[in-house]
C-alpha cells in the first residue's frame, strides 16, 4: 500500500522550474532513493515532503492524509541532514530524547525510549558524551536516533552520509539499511552517489532537471535504463554514436541491434564486453590494462564502422592476466546488453 504519495508536484524558483510535475509513491516500509546530479531537484522534493518548502501545485498525502497546510512540526516525519545539526550543549541522551521532551512525555518513558534508540544505533556506551566528543559517523547515528525517537511514520534523509570518509560511509550506509529494515519505517533517501542509492534502497528514482526519468528496483535501473540520461548516470558505460542502415546498427561485428532512428547512441557496460584472441567481433588492439584487484579494466582501440573508438572492458583479473598492450583482440557484446537511444 502506498504510504507517501506525491502527485504532479511542481515548484518554481525565481523564473525556473525546480520540479516539473513529479509523481511518485512510496510504499509502507519501503526505502526510496532520490538519485541525480547536483541541482536536479532532489532536496527540493524532500523539503516539499517535509513541509519546509511549499510547492506551487500538485498534492502530497502521507498515510492517506492530505498534507496541504500542515506545518512541519505536525507532519509525521523524522529528518536527518548532511550536517549533523545536533544540539552542541546537550549530551547524546539529551539529543535523542529532545523531541520527546518537547512533547512533554513522562520522564521514565523518555529514558526507556532513549535506551532503546541507543541500542538500535549501537551507541549504548556513549550516552553521556557531548556531540563534539563524537566522530562524524557517531554523530550521524545520534542524528538518526533523534529522528526516530518520537516514532515518526516517515523518515527523510538528505545526503546523511556525504560528510563522512569513504570507509565510515560504506559501513554506516549498510547500518542505515539494517536500521530502516528493523524499524520498518517508510524512508526517502536523497543522494547523488549512485553506488549508495543502489545499495541502500528498494527502489531508485533517477532525477534529472526537475523530473523523475526512471523509477524502479536497483537491478532494473542498473541493467535496463529506460532513458539515455539514466543509462549515462548510473554505472560505467561505453558509448558509441553510430549510423543505422535498414533499421539496424552493426558495430563492426561487436553487436547487431535494432535502431530506433538513423543516428543512435549505443551504450553498454564494461562488464558485458567480451574479449577474445580470435573468432567473431570487432577487431581491436589492447591499449592499456589497469589492475583493480578482483577485476582488470582493459582499454581497447577499436575500429567501429570506420571510426576509431577507445572502449573498455572489465574482466576478471584472472581472465585478463595474459593480455598486454599491443595484443590483437576481438571485441563482442551480447546484443541484449546493448541499450540503444536516438542520438
Ligand atoms: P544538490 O545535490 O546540489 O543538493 P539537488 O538535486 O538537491 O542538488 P535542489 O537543491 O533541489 O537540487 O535544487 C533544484 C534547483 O532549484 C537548483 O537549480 C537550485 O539552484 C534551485 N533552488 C533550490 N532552492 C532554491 C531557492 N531557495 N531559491 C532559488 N532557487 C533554488
Amino acid at each position: 500500500m502506498s504510504h507517501v504519495v506525491l502527485d504532479r508536484i511542481t515548484k518554481r524558483f525565481a523564473g525556473h522550474n525546480a520540479l516539473n510535475g513529479v509523481s511518485v509513491s512510496v510504499a509502507q516500509g519501503e526505502m526510496l532513493a532520490l538519485l541525480g546530479p547536483s541541482g536536479c531537484g532532489k532536496t527540493t522534493l524532500l523539503r516539499c515532503i517535509a513541509g519546509l518548502t511549499e510547492f506551487d501545485s500538485g498534492t502530497l498525502t502521507i498515510g492517506g492524509a492530505d498534507m496541504s497546510g500542515v506545518p512541519v512540526r505536525k507532519r509525521p516525519i523524522g529528518m536527518v541532514f548532511q550536517s549533523y545539526a545536533l544540539f552542541p550543549n546537550l549530551t547524546v541522551r539529551g539529543n535523542i530524547g529532545f523531541p520527546l521532551t518537547v512533547r512533554k512525555s513522562p520522564k521514565a518513558e523518555i529514558e526507556a525510549r532513549v535506551d532503546e534508540m541507543l541500542a538500535l544505533v549501537g551507541l549504548e556506551h556513549l550516552g553521556e558524551r557531548l556531540p563534539n566528543q563524537l566522530s562524524g559517523g557517531q554523530q550521524q547515528r545520534v542524528a538518526l536516533a533523534r529522528a526516530l525517537s518520537p516514532g515518526p511514520e516517515v523518515l527523510l534523509l538528505d545526503e546523511p552520509l556525504s560528510a563522512l570518509d569513504a570507509q565510515v560511509r560504506t559501513r554506516l550506509r549498510d547500518e542505515v539499511r539494517r536500521i530502516q529494515h528493523q524499524v520498518g519505517i517508510t524512508t526517502v533517501f536523497v543522494t547523488h552517489d549512485q553506488a549508495e542509492a543502489l545499495a541502500i534502497s528498494d527502489r531508485v528514482a533517477v532525477m534529472n532537471a526537475g523530473d523523475i526519468e526512471q523509477c524502479g528496483p536497483p537491478a532494473e535501473i542498473y541493467t535496463a535504463p529506460s532513458t539515455r540520461f539514466a543509462a549515462g548516470f548510473v554505472g560505467n558505460r561505453n558509448t558509441l554514436e553510430l549510423s543505422a542502415a535498414d533499421g539496424r546498427v552493426t558495430a563492426g561485428g561487436a553487436f547487431d541491434v535494432a535502431a530506433p532512428s538513423d543516428r543512435v547512441l549505443c551504450m553498454f557496460r564494461p562488464e558485458d564486453v567480451e574479449l577474445s584472441r580470435d573468432g567473431a567481433g570487432a577487431p581491436g588492439v589492447v591499449d592499456v590494462t589497469v589492475f583493480l584487484g578482483a577485476i582488470t579494466r582493459v582499454y581497447v582501440h577499436s575500429q567501429v564502422n570506420g571510426h576509431q573508438a577507445v572502449l573498455f572492458a572489465d574482466l576478471s583479473s584472472r581472465a585478463a592476466a595474459d593480455l598486454a598492450p599491443g595484443d590483437q583482440v576481438r571485441l563482442r557484446v551480447a546484443d541484449e546488453h546493448v541499450q540503444v537511444f536516438p542520438a
